[in-house]
């Protein structure tokens, strides 16, 4: 079995379809490239063949280049990846090269055989970029389908000449969404933005008719013909040049130059630009090549696709446990957090009792699912029928019985010990035995909270972060005595509402907020020791946080801040490190600088809500220092606070897998996803040097600076966590 076959009919159309054996989607392979290559060749040779169609045999067409791969090639290139890489792409843009020549006389352009594509359903990356070599693009009317270029959202930008063509066919202001952003639209769309030219019922047939009638004229490529014009102007147009230096600035505004690809792809465009096609494809590969081979890319690869993707399939799923799949779900608490987990369970199509103490209030919660689904109606992303469908799944009510056939409950009360024990024994009388009883607690260690249960062994943690229906993680927390049926229930259940789950071991703060608090406090002690508060959150910026320090605390509150600080220092007596933060946040509250909320924080807002600058009054109380500190001192400052934590985490054993450190700092608190995650970013500086970082922070700075003895082992061994801590390696 192969991943591409080819029918020659006696029509004269050749008939080349894509269905890789075994997958739902098309993925290109190294292997499969060449094969299709032989099969052009093949049909270029025989004269009986006039033209050629490019299909699928699966409902999409291809969800792009296996990443897979892309990783492999560098790595395979030993000494000299950047060759291998480079010479990969190459032979990539030869072959999309000779579809896209199609057999012509390079002078006359004439005798080439037409090829099109015909798209039943999705095309994405490469699957997109295989269609625009050719000379038509068909597809089906197939709504849910998307065509587009989506790689700047894994880190990489589109290398197999994407960029390249789309620039020259849309010129770079039009193509800009579709690559810089990732924008992909369905069919209909796509045809009208240019980015395909046909929507047909039947794409195969209306290929094949094209490629009969094609003349040599309808196969020649604007950028191939005699006196083509950029569209929209080239750099060195009045018009092309405005657009270079506006998109210039709109992506540094955007990614404040820490995305090496989105700067890439940039280059790539402007430069390719200035030169003959050919040429251009050439620099489109060298900057492809610098991306690929720069840690970042193969970083945020490795993260968010392969194993994010492999986190949410299941990887750390208990061996052995069947499908725990959930039908009904029991929402304790209709506030903020339990009436977000009733509209994605019900929007995953579950079945949902939403529960509070007043019938209002249960009301109000499922009221919120409402208020979401009118937005995405007004947005054209929902349907009344929709909305109706989703609402009839939601039962709002007071009346414990209700939960009666529930096979998983939710507990998002008030942070109350007592309040939730008082709940779980209640759910326990009316449920049955096999009931998964799950907490979203923040803060409340699980297993305290399990001994209010009959049942220890089915109560675990599931943490949703705020707010439900955006964030993407879901932090799933084993209590000392939850078993492998309530892990496996809290990860079938995270699969379906399709978010990416963790799995860690009970301890304060869990994972996510065990790092991100030091990273606030961090922000908050230098605004005490007189570093400007500028400084503070563009440092942030500047090193890929998505808000700085202070802006986080604002937006999540500074009373969540303070009945954080006043638990954790009960709890924690005499050990508790804090109390410089402390004095900051104590005396914000007193002035009712409570954050956003109260439109008054560490920023000022005006009265609709929107955040203008920094809080020039900070500076009567904590004056900015006369001699600032380096940028580079800010931002390990802020970094190594999260990152030593996430170590922290690992050497406990809270986190069990470094893919899951990862994954879940860029999916929960936004860790500058650019290097991978906590982890990934270490490895990048070497243990060696992180482990020289921290002493000298420590020494500047106090002891929660110091080195982990695990990083301290792994410097003197000079190892990377990717290397002590692969998966693989963990099983040999
Ligand atoms: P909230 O105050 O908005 O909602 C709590 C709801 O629980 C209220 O509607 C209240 O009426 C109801 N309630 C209280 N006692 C009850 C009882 N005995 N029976 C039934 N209902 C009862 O609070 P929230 O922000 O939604 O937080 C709920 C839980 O989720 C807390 O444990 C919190 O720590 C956790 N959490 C919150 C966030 C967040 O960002 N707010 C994030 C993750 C987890």
């Amino acid at each position: 079995m192969t991943d591409f076959t080819l029918e020659k009919h006696d029509d004269g159309v050749a008939i080349i379809t894509w269905d890789c054996p075994g997958k739902v989607m098309n993925v290109l392979t190294r292997e499969a490239f060449s094969l299709v290559e032989n099969m052009l060749d093949d049909c270029l040779a025989d004269d009986a063949v006039k033209g050629i169609v490019i299909t699928s045999g699966k409902p999409d067409f291809a969800a792009g280049m296996d990443l897979n791969v892309l990783a492999a090639v560098a790595a395979e290139g030993g000494d000299a990846p950047e060759q291998a890489t480079f010479d990969f792409i190459m032979n990539g843009h030869r072959i999309l090269r000779k579809i896209e020549r199609a057999g012509m006389d390079p002078k006359t352009l004439k005798g080439g055989k037409p090829i099109a594509t015909a798209m039943p359903g999705t095309g994405l990356g490469i699957g997109f970029e295989i269609p625009l070599a050719t000379h038509r693009i068909f597809a089906a009317p197939n709504p849910k389908a998307k065509i587009g270029l989506p790689e700047i959202l894994v880190g990489i930008f589109p290398g197999a000449g994407g960029t390249t063509r789309l620039v020259r066919k849309m010129g770079a202001m039009a193509a800009s969404p579709y690559l810089l952003e990732g924008k992909t639209l369905a069919p209909e769309k796509a045809k009208a933005a240019g980015l395909i030219d046909e929507v047909a019922d039947d794409p195969v047939q209306a290929a094949r008719e094209w490629v009969l009638n094609a003349t040599d004229g309808d196969i020649v490529k604007p950028w191939d013909a005699k006196g083509y014009k950029m569209p929209g102007g080239a750099p060195y147009h009045p018009a092309g040049f405005m657009t270079y230096v506006g998109a210039s600035a709109m992506v540094h505004a955007n990614t404040w130059g820490v995305y090496p690809a989105a700067k890439a792809l940039l280059s790539a465009a402007y430069e390719g630009a200035l030169v003959p096609f050919d040429t251009a494809l050439t620099i489109e590969a060298r900057h492809f090549t610098g991306v690929l081979c720069h840690p970042s890319s193969s970083a945020m690869i490795r993260s968010l696709f392969i194993n994010k993707g492999a986190l949410e399939k299941g990887a750390v799923r208990p061996e052995g446990v069947e499908d725990q799949k959930v039908k009904k779900v029991g929402i304790l608490g209709a506030g903020m957090m339990g009436a977000g987990i009733a509209y994605v369970s019900a929007k995953a199509g579950i079945e949902v009792v939403l529960l509070d103490q007043k019938q209002e209030a249960a009301d109000k919660g499922k009221a919120y699912s409402e208020t979401l689904l009118d937005k995405a109606i007004s947005r054209k992303r929902s349907t009344p029928e929709k909305k109706e469908a989703l609402l009839n799944l939601i039962e709002a009510t007071t009346d414990y019985q209700a939960l009666k056939d529930c096979d998983l409950i939710v507990e998002a009360v008030f942070e109350d010990p007592g309040i939730k024990a008082t709940v779980t024994k209640a759910v326990e009388e009316v449920v049955g035995e096999d009931t998964i009883f799950a907490t979203n607690t923040s803060t409340l260690p699980i297993s305290e909270l399990a001994k209010a249960s009959a049942r220890p062994e089915q109560f675990i943690g599931i943490h949703f972060f705020s707010p439900v229906d955006k964030m993407l993680l879901v932090e799933i927390i084993k209590g000392k005595e939850t078993g492998d049926r309530a892990t496996a229930k809290a990860l079938d259940y995270v699969r379906q509402i399709r978010k990416t789950p963790i799995v860690v071991n009970d301890a304060r703060f869990f994972y996510a907020n065990r790092c991100i608090i030091p990273y606030i406090n961090e922000g908050i002690r230098m605004v005490k020791e007189g570093v400007a508060p500028a400084m503070i959150e563009h440092a942030a910026k500047l090193v890929g946080m998505p808000l700085g320090p202070l802006q986080l605390v604002d937006e999540t509150s500074i009373d969540l801040g303070v009945k954080i600080a006043k638990a954790t220092k009960a709890a924690m007596g005499d050990a508790y490190p804090d109390s410089a933060v402390d004095e900051v946040i104590f005396w914000m509250a007193d002035e009712g600088r409570l954050g956003k909320k109260a439109n008054a924080g560490f920023y000022e807002y005006d009265e609709k809500g929107k955040r203008q600058g920094l809080w020039s009054g900070l500076a009567d109380q904590y004056p900015v220092a006369a001699d600032q500190p380096e940028l580079i001192e800010v931002q390990h400052r802020l970094l190594f606070a999260q990152v030593l934590e996430a170590v922290r985490a690992l050497e406990e054993g809270v986190l069990m897998d470094i893919r899951e450190g990862d994954v879940g700092a860029i999916l929960g608190w936004g860790f500058a996803p650019w290097s991978g995650g906590p982890l990934s970013w270490l490895d990048m500086l070497g243990a060696p040097y992180t482990a020289e970082r921290c002493d000298a922070l420590q020494a500047a700075y106090g002891d929660r600076f110091a080195c982990p003895d695990l990083l301290r082992d792994m410097a003197k061994k000079s190892q990377k966590f990717y290397k002590r801590f692969a998966p693989e390696a963990k099983a040999a």
